[in-house]
């Protein structure tokens, strides 16, 4: 069971009372004319995440309490979350970045 506080609201529960949206701070291809983005960035974008081994950050939403949206430190080997902050919040460090692997694994097959 994975214990969550929600750094809005304060509420306290396991996993099903929040929604789990995938990996935090992944960036929108910047461009004022979304003509000038390229298909590889645009895949980038939608379908290669991050998949390490230790901290990870991701979106959870508070859906039985507040309904908002907020950020989670989480190590995928331990299941502990390390750290909860608010949208907006300073980004904190990832810790010990040794034992971490950084793989991009697209969500869903290469599309080439
Ligand atoms: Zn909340």
């Amino acid at each position: 069971m994975l214990l969550i506080t929600c750094p809005v609201c304060g509420a306290v529960g396991d996993e099903s009372e929040f929604h789990c949206g995938g990996e935090a701070h992944v960036k929108r291809p910047a461009s004022s004319k979304p003509g000038n983005v390229s298909d590889e960035s645009q895949y980038e974008y939608l379908y290669v995440r991050n998949n390490p081994r230790g901290p990870h950050r991701e979106m959870w939403q508070c859906v039985r309490g507040c309904g908002k949206w907020f950020n989670a430190m989480r190590d995928t080997l331990s299941l502990q979350f390390l750290a909860f902050y608010k949208i907006g919040d300073p980004i904190p460090p990832l810790p010990g970045k040794k034992s971490a692997t950084k793989t991009r694994t697209p969500i869903q097959g290469r599309r080439k």
